[in-house]
């Protein structure tokens, strides 16, 4: 079993990333959102155990007219892409656990069904008829947004027609209060701040029931209702990837386990569906709400935003395979504030290398590393107060960036660490005043550097720790190649 692991004496944690729309492959911006997560699920794998989900949402109109266009099955087209998502776990060293695909019979539908029969025995869902402007040529419903200024489909120019069709509702309207109050009293914690107030007052103006179902003519790839014409729309669908990927529906052992889920990291554009839509219908089937519930921003890129028109998309893959993952993950966690928009540049990550990771980081390890290169430091006794201090700052800072999620300001807390070390070295002079105090000091900052900075850059960490060989009590440390060399 995927999902199955052994049991251990500690508190669990569960993050999952959403599903990614699987009509395209992935671009930087969903390489920041799978990275910030993985440097969450890294930094709690060293005191909980760890549960990390992503996957891929593979159904709906937008993916089966791309794949027609391409002409291939919806099938064929989700299995390319999904195995390309697939493929960042390697090239971006994402340490996720499970992988959930929504077209996945065995491991996602049964959960599915599972908790649709819950809302229907709740009575929460209901047939009522659904009035909408269809358009013929699209063969879609639009909403009045999706209108040009003459009322007419924009591709298609012309009136769309009023068309009524019986779909399956869900009574959104009726969790309303109990919404809003897990918001309010922090037992479904919402951040940033902003994202917080947005929900609260989208809350305010009052739920009205959604629709839940497409006929299977409109929406014909997607999951059916059983006994029906109908197509489960994404909310019964997609959302639940959550608890169905961990056994809702199947394996009622490992979902009791791992749920309810720690952490959601989504970006802020589906906040609404993640902070109003799932937790009703959560409350609907009488299991827990998540407890956390982070969203990210925007990236833009050279100050732009990202779109197909203006050829400025980045891949996900392309910068890494350009300035390699370490640096990659440095700049996306330090230079774009989690819970903020930020940009995404070249020559921004030319400098961050140069500066924080060739000269900053990369310079400190060497440096330390030639001046303590050989020596059996006795490790049993305690580093000096003064660099004992300089790690309960930074841990204090890193725990709160954490939880915060203000994962830029834990990571500055490491480098403000790595600056310590620099002073500290330049004030001890150890090439004039050698002493067995100062090398292992400077082993103390060499050993929490590793180790704090491995939620982050998982293999720069894993190289550090190979320059310090231990035995028993001693650690003879020994050098290492640079870890950024810079190049002409
Ligand atoms: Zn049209």
């Amino acid at each position: 079993m995927e999902t199955k692991r052994e049991i251990k004496n500690k508190k669990k944690f569960y993050i999952t990333t959403a599903i990614a729309y699987a009509n395209a492959a992935p671009h930087i911006g969903h390489a920041l959102e799978y990275i910030q997560a993985d440097a969450i699920a890294r930094y709690h794998r060293k005191k909980e155990d760890v549960w990390f989900l992503t996957g891929t949402d593979e159904h709906g109109d937008k993916i089966n007219r791309v794949a027609l266009s391409s002409e291939k099955t919806a099938k064929v087209f989700v299995d390319e892409i999904a195995k390309i998502f697939k493929a960042l776990k390697k090239d971006l060293n994402l340490s996720y656990d499970d992988f959930i695909r929504t077209t996945d019979k065995k491991k996602h539908w049964p959960g599915v069904y599972a908790i649709w029969n819950k809302l229907l025995k709740r009575g929460d869902i209901y047939l009522k008829n659904y009035q909408g402007l269809y358009c013929v040529g699209c063969e879609k419903f639009l909403t009045e947004k999706d209108l040009n200024e003459e009322g007419n489909c924009p591709i298609h120019k012309k009136k769309p027609e009023l068309v009524e069709e019986q779909n399956y509702f869900f009574r959104l309207s009726r969790y309303e209060g109990k919404i809003r109050e897990l918001i309010e009293s922090g037992k479904m914690d919402v951040k940033p701040a902003a994202t917080r107030s947005e929900i609260l007052s989208f809350l305010n103006q009052g739920l009205e029931d959604i629709s839940f179902s497409r006929s299977k003519k409109t929406v014909p790839w997607g999951i059916p209702v059983k006994d029906s014409d109908q197509t489960i729309y994404v909310w019964g669908d997609a959302l639940v990837n959550y608890i169905s990927a961990i056994g809702y529906g199947r394996d009622e052992e490992t979902f009791k386990r791992l749920w309810p889920a720690e952490v959601h990291l989504i970006g802020k554009d589906i906040a609404r569906f993640h902070a109003v839509i799932w937790p009703a219908m959560l409350l609907s089937a009488g299991l827990k709400t998540p407890k956390k519930i982070f969203t990210h921003g925007y990236i833009t890129v050279d100050g732009e935003k990202m779109s197909k028109s203006i050829g400025n998309v980045i891949s996900a893959f392309e910068p890494a395979k350009k300035y390699g993952i370490d640096p990659l993950r440095y700049y996306v966690l330090r230079e774009i504030p989690s819970d903020g928009d930020g940009d995404f540049s070249y020559d921004r990550l030319t400098e961050r290398y140069e500066r924080d990771l060739a000269r900053g980081l990369g310079n400190f390890v060497s440096r330390t590393l030639n001046l303590i290169n050989g020596e059996k430091i006795d490790v049993s006794k305690a580093p000096s107060k003064e660099v004992r201090d300089e790690v309960k700052r930074m841990r204090a800072r890193v725990e709160k960036g954490f939880d915060e999620f203000r994962l830029h300001e834990a990571l500055s807390a490491v480098f403000d660490f790595i600056k310590a070390g620099d002073i500290y070295v330049n004030d001890k002079q150890p090439w004039k005043n050698k002493s067995v105090k100062i090398s292992r000091d400077l082993l103390a900052y060499l050993e929490h550097i590793g180790e704090y900075i491995e939620p982050f850059m998982p293999e720069t960490s894993k190289k550090i720790k190979s320059a310090l060989k231990y035995k028993e009590d001693f650690c003879t440390p020994k050098k290492i190649d640079p870890l950024f060399p810079l190049q002409k």
